[in-house]
């Protein structure tokens, strides 16, 4: 497997500190460490990330990646990511990595060391996992209830619910008790009943010629994959809404996705032991329009 790209970004937010020296970005070795004991985003993961998917020397979703990070870093009160040099830093890193089918391009900003206020910032692109046995046979999931309700955000912005934090030992803890459940991920609930996220996706349903996906305002991230899949749903003559979601709308679906940029979308075959329905076709279709196959 060819080993991963570092690029550091040095000059990663605006306005930029013209006193230095350092280039704006530059390769560097991953196998060299870079981050210092003394990062927040190492000892509070107080900081932000994003997850870019590249194919066929494409990163068809930078853009509502890097519109993300930038909502990120507002919501965390971290200066403003400059988007140019975001952009130049995921270019640099797809360049200098030798193509793969999947790369994975991950973005990091954090607060920095302690006492400095000067944020730690870097991309990182590797290949990734094999999830094509995930796409076509499906997966078990439980629904597991946040604790939050659903209007969580506009409540308790402090809580940062919508934010793509560092600190995902929470979701990683989830998907452990998934395990320890025989099952292989998790839907998220609101401690009021409605349908959030997944660890690490978005949650999109069918019924009928309608594809829904929780709104952003209960509290999940803007899912770059769902918005992706709801204009391949468009083109086809669905019609997409983001609407409250409940247990009952998921166990009568046609079908159930959860929605990332590197899994892409991948059926939901069973929730909490019971069996839903699954439509092997349109997800083949969906992932060959994510994966931008059905330009062949
Ligand atoms: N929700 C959460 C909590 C996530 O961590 C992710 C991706 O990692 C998503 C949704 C899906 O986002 P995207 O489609 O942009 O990868």
């Amino acid at each position: 497997m060819p080993s991963p790209v570092l690029v550091l970004v040095n000059s990663p937010v605006l306005p930029h500190d013209d006193s230095s020296s350092r280039p704006a970005i530059e390769i560097a070795d991953p196998t060299s460490p870079h981050v210092s004991v003394l990062d927040l985003g190492v000892t509070r993961g107080d900081g932000i990330f994003e997850t870019i998917m590249v194919t066929r020397g494409e990163a068809p979703a930078i853009d509502a990646h890097l519109a993300r990070f930038a909502s990120s870093a507002a919501l965390l009160d971290l200066p403003e990511p400059d988007p140019a040099v975001w952009r130049e830093a995921v270019a640099l890193a797809m360049s200098s990595h030798p193509t793969v089918d999947v790369l994975a391009v991950k973005l990091v900003l954090t607060r920095g060391m302690e006492g400095t206020g000067v944020p730690t910032a870097w991309a990182l692109a590797m290949p990734t996992k094999d999830f094509s046995a995930d796409r076509e046979t499906g997966i078990r999931v439980v629904a597991l209830d946040r604790g939050y309700r659903h209007d969580v955000a506009q409540t308790s912005p402090w809580l940062l619910q919508g934010a793509k934090t560092l600190s995902y030992a929470i979701n990683s803890a989830a998907l452990r008790e998934a395990g320890r459940r025989g099952a292989d991920d998790v839907i998220f609930t609101s401690s009021d009943g409605f349908v959030l996220e997944a660890p690490t996706a978005s949650v999109l349903l069918r019924h009928g010629d309608r594809i829904l996906t929780p709104p952003t305002e209960h509290g999940i991230l803007h899912g770059t994959t769902q918005r992706r899949a709801f204009e391949f749903f468009a083109a086809r003559g669905y019609v997409t809404r983001a609407l409250p979601v409940t247990r009952i709308d998921l166990e009568r679906a046609d079908a159930v996705w959860l929605a990332s940029s590197i899994r892409q979308a991948v059926p939901v075959v069973e929730l909490d032991g019971r069996p839903l329905q699954h439509d092997l076709e349109l997800t083949r279709a969906l992932n060959a329009h994510l994966s931008l196959r059905d330009r062949d």
